[in-house]
């Protein structure tokens, strides 16, 4: 068994359904990055996605490539050049590092640069493992009382937080949410946190939607596959008593989608977070007629502040969305566990530091 001070456990995808555990050399911090020593790592549904399909469109896994983007740690060599940081400082990692230099990176967008570098999205590795090394200012330090856990759980947090920004949602507004998986639900405790006053929420399934009454949803709406959707749109006003200022689509599942542009008042937005591979049929004019703004939102982009402003708040309770804990050295089960849906995982977050025993 390698020593404390060589063990650098790391889950690696080979290919399809072939996740393995193996030891990988530590690596050394260059000079405007920090080594981590990993704390938790959240599994994401596109890390699922890698391991069952080996692709997410364009992006595939043609080399061996490491999971996890979901993540926190706690700095453990500093590169020469880092001024921001300090050893045993815990920190949340922002997965994503653009180029700094292109234009979207100049114009402050830069989720939108072409050459950002992201956690486990092929060809770039991810920080499932005992040690990691970053760009320091992608490295956001924790106040002491907020866990290593919520700092992974500022990713998907993040990604509710800048959806209700690209939504507009602010004081007094109502909001209509499909799907309450893990981005539903973060995108309902950041449209509460934002000042919505009325939030309603679908999913298919109840456990899910008992999970989102406990994180502040106003009203839920359990649906079934093939629900006339003109019925469903007119249900959403009932029960919230209008039609919503904003809907933010999170399943990825098409039908959502039109039942948003059906659902939301006239003159307001859409907001379209759940991902599609393929083609999605609409009728244009409901959207043309009703003066809607139909508004992508992808990852976060200067939202991780935001986000650990609200967790640090206390004013939302993100932890409650993990239902399901496992060590690195059970990733394989883990993995089982979001794959299969056993036991009813919501976040499935796995603890990489290793255990003195
Ligand atoms: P998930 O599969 O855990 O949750 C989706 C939920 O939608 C489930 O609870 C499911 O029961 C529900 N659902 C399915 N069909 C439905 C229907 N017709 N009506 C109502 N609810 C329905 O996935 P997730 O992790 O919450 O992610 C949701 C989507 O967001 C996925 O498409 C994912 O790829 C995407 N995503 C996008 C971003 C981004 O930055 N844009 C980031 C992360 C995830
Ligand atoms: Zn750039």
């Amino acid at each position: 068994a390698p020593t404390m001070a060589q063990d650098n456990l790391t889950a690696v995808l080979y290919k399809i359904n072939d996740l393995r555990l193996e030891q990988r050399p530590i690596p050394e911090p260059k000079e405007n990055e920090v080594l981590l020593e990993m704390g938790c790592v959240g599994i994401c549904g596109s890390d699922v996605h890698y391991l069952v399909k080996g692709r997410i469109g364009d992006f595939i896994v043609n080399e061996p490539m490491i999971m996890g983007h979901e993540a926190s740690g706690i700095v453990a060599k500093l590169g020469k050049n880092v001024k921001n940081l300090k050893v045993g400082d815990r920190v949340a990692i922002e997965p994503g590092v653009p180029c700094r230099m292109c234009n979207f990176c100049r114009d402050g967008r830069y989720s939108m640069c072409p050459d950002i570098f992201f956690c486990a999205t092929p060809p770039d590795h991810g920080n499932l493992s005992r040690y990691y090394v970053h760009a320091a200012d992608f490295c956001y330090k924790l106040p002491d009382h907020v866990t290593l856990e919520e700092g992974a759980l500022l990713e998907p947090l993040s990604v509710g937080v800048h959806a209700c920004k690209r939504a507009g949602v602010t004081l007094g507004s109502t909001v209509l949410i499909t799907g309450a998986g893990p981005v539903g639900l973060v995108s309902l405790i950041s449209a509460k946190a934002m000042g919505a006053s009325k939030v309603i929420i679908t999913d298919l399934v109840g456990h899910r939607l008992t999970l989102a009454k406990e994180l502040g949803a106003d009203c839920t709406l359990q649906v079934a596959i093939g629900d006339d959707e003109d019925l469903l749109a007119k249900k959403v006003e009932e029960t919230l008593g209008q039609a919503p200022d904003v809907s933010i689509d999170c399943t990825g599942a098409e039908s959502t989608f039109r039942l948003a542009v059906k659902s939301t008042k006239r003159g307001g937005v859409v907001v379209v977070v759940g991902l599609y591979s393929s083609e999605v049929k609409l009728s244009l004019m409901e959207a043309i007629g009703n003066e809607l703004d139909i508004r992508g939102s992808f990852r976060y982009c200067n939202d991780y502040p935001s986000a650990l402003a609200l967790v640090a708040s206390g004013k939302c309770n993100v932890r409650s969305l993990i239902t399901h804990n496992y060590k690195l050295e059970e990733t394989l089960e883990a993995f089982d566990t979001a794959k299969t849906g056993k036991g009813n995982p919501v976040k499935v977050m796995i603890h990489c530091k290793r255990s003195l025993a």
